[in-house]
């Protein structure tokens, strides 16, 4: 494998590097574009390489890697505030010209329910384990009580949801063989008062 890896560079980076950084030609920004240090990074899957101009940010796909733009280096690229989840610092300009980026936001939604931390969707409270398994008034509870944002309601519809559940595994795992005395302890450990 000594080939050189095939490099696509898209034109907005071309754009973006005669915009930011400067070149007298379309030429001259590819060829920045794809300098050695970009070869030798890609096949390392590298997203960005820093060089003395800016970070140049590429995307790798199935069919490649794409040059997509470069940041002067006092910037943070979007790309990489977007992944990471790191929120863009205060001090650094909001990106001119690049209307089609988006905010970053949260990918990953939890379950309400305590001690869940399965993924939901974005538009559901409830992820698709607990839900079918929950009782219908604390689905409600819960659904109705953040829909109308009474916070208080919400947090403890979800505390119920928690009780459901830690109360329903011992259950689960066979209810003949818990004694009284068992379940009596378990119900303080339920109450934190063991
Ligand atoms: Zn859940």
């Amino acid at each position: 494998m000594n080939a050189a890896p095939e490099i696509h560079v898209s034109h907005h980076a071309v754009r973006r590097f005669i915009e930011r950084i400067g070149a007298d030609s379309e030429a001259e920004a590819r060829c920045a574009l794809t300098c050695r240090a970009v070869q030798a990074a890609i096949p390392f899957g590298a997203r960005v390489v820093r060089l003395e101009s800016g970070r140049i940010i590429i995307k790798h796909t199935a069919t490649g890697a794409t040059v997509v733009t470069v940041v002067p280096l006092d910037r943070l690229p979007v790309q990489l505030c977007r992944k990471s989840g790191v929120a863009r610092p205060a001090s650094s300009p909001p990106p001119s010209g690049q209307t089609k980026e988006r905010k970053p936001m949260a990918r990953n939604y939890v379950c309400d329910v305590p001690g869940c931390g399965r993924h939901r969707k974005r538009w559901q409270r409830i992820c698709e384990h607990c839900f079918p398994r929950l009782p219908g008034d604390i689905r409600t509870a819960i659904i109705d009580a953040h829909r109308h944002g009474r916070r208080s309601d919400w947090r403890a519809a979800c505390r119920r949801a928690g009780e459901f559940f830690a109360g329903d595994k011992p259950a689960r795992s066979g209810t003949s063989h818990i004694s009284s005395e068992e379940a009596f302890h378990r119900n303080q450990r339920l109450l934190g008062e063991r």
